[in-house]
Order: structure tokens, then sequence, then C-alpha cells
């Protein structure tokens, strides 16, 4: 064996180690720019622009965090925004990417660190079309203390399967600088989701995925709202009494059917028409 086969064959059994140890294969990354899928509906990306606009004026996103959106015309592709503030995207901000978050045409343009979030869940989750990645301040917490985030209300029976919690020293390791920033990370925290709706990430923040928009966006809006006000709850009594898993479920239910009013509203403060 000559010293460059050797090298080639230690640097794959570490990668086949790594993936291993992740429990997810290994995917090779395309090497040229991917194919786009054609231009999105126009209402697709007016609302993820609106969805940006939203999420900033809820506080949810502040200079950091992101939302992005599956492609209506191909579910190997999604759209987001190139790295910007949320409160500034417009329309000619979004950026096509596939699911090993390549971007199809970057033009120059810079890409978010944690796309891979993206990406990995989209691949891992045919139901998702809708996904958040937010720093949003009273869920921080829970991620920290081992406390629950449990329902405490109607607007977020959402969370009744529970919120797991991802913890990105067990995923990479060791030490990293907190960010989501290879695609084994972001499997990592895909596979952490799982099934669920919402997932905290340690010293960090959360993700929370959708079948749409709206749905991701309320459900990212009232996540925040239920971890204030559990906070509160709890700060009051030892003996908070939160949804029964019934409650949830009908509540859940019922709140998705009127879930277009908010957004009407917020959508239109937020787009300014
Ligand atoms: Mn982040």
């Amino acid at each position: 064996m000559t010293a460059l086969t050797r090298r080639r064959f230690t640097a794959g059994g570490a990668l086949a180690l790594a993936g291993a140890v992740l429990g997810a294969p290994r995917r090779a990354s395309a090497q040229a720019a991917p194919a786009s899928a054609g231009p999105p509906d126009p209402a697709l990306v007016e609302d993820l622009v609106a969805a940006n606009r939203i999420l900033a004026d809820q506080n949810v996103l502040d200079g950091y965090g992101h939302v992005s959106a599956r492609h209506d015309r191909d579910a190997s592709r999604y759209l987001m925004s190139r790295s910007l503030a949320p409160a500034l995207v417009t329309a000619a901000d979004i950026m096509e990417y596939d699911l090993d978050s390549n971007p199809v045409d970057a033009r120059g343009r810079a890409t978010f660190i944690e796309r891979f979030i993206h990406g990995e869940i989209y691949k891992a989750r045919a139901d998702v079309r809708a996904v958040v990645h937010c720093h949003s301040p009273a869920i921080i917490p829970f991620g920290v203390t081992g406390v629950p985030l449990r329902p405490l209300y109607h607007m977020s029976a959402f969370i009744w399967e529970g919120v797991p919690l991802f913890d990105i020293r067990d995923a990479a390791g060791g030490m990293t600088d907190m960010l989501v920033r290879s695609p084994a990370l972001g499997r990592a925290l895909a596979q952490t989701l799982d099934r669920r709706t919402v997932a905290l990430m340690r010293g960090h923040g959360a993700v929370i995925v959708g079948p749409s928009l709206p749905v991701a966006v309320f459900r990212s809006v009232y996540l925040e709202t239920n971890a204030r006000l559990q906070a509160q709850a709890m700060a009051q009594s030892a003996n908070v009494r939160y949804l029964a898993e019934e409650e949830a479920r009908l509540a859940a239910a019922s709140v998705a059917g009127t879930l277009g009013r908010p957004w009407e509203l917020w959508k239109r403060k937020a787009l300014g028409k």
C-alpha cells in the first residue's frame, strides 16, 4: 500500500466511523452546482418574504435565524434567503438549494452557515414544507435546565408530543462553536427532531417545522409565548396544570382551522399592504 492510498483509506475509515456514530448513511455532496427546479410559485416566494418579516416583527428572529420553504415544483429543492437579517428580506434575496444545501445559483451571494439544518430536515421529513431556525429568548432556558417545555395553553397544543433536546456536544463528540455548520450535524439534529414539530438546541435556540409556512410561523410565535408563560406559571406555583394529551390533540386540531386569521393579519402588517 502506498502512502497515498493508506492516507485515503484512513480518511475513509474516519468518515465511516463518524457516520456510524451519528447513525446515518454518508451522502456524497454534489461537486457542480445543482440544476434548478425552475422558478417557484410567486405566491410561495411572497409568503416566504412575509414569513421572514413576520418572525422579525414577532421577535422570534432578530438579526439572526432563518426560515425556509420547500420548493413547490420539486421536493428535492428548498428556498431560503441569502445570508441577511430577516427583516430586510425581499423576493430578490430568495435562493434555491438542493437538499445537500448547495446553492443552485449563488451569483456571489453569501449563504447561511447553518443552512444544513433545513436541507437535512427536508431529507428526513417528506411531510415538512417549512422550517424555522430561531434563537428566540424565552425558549433558551428550557434548553439548558432540563425543564421540559409543555403545552400550557391551547395556542401551543402542538408541542403535546414533547420537545426533544439536541445537544451539539453529544452530536459532535466534543467542543464546537455551537453552530450546525455541517451536513452531519444537520442530520443529527433531524434525528433528534424525529417525527415531532419542535426540537430545542442546547445553548442556542430551536428548530420548528410545519406542513406550510403559515403553520411553521404560527408554531414559532406561540412556542416563544408558551416558554415565557410557562416560566411565569412555574414561578407562581409548583403545581402547574398543563393541557392533557387529549385536550392538546383536540385544541391543536381546532386552532389549525383558524390559522388563516393571524396569518392574514401578520402578513398585512409585515408587508405593509
Ligand atoms: Mn443559529
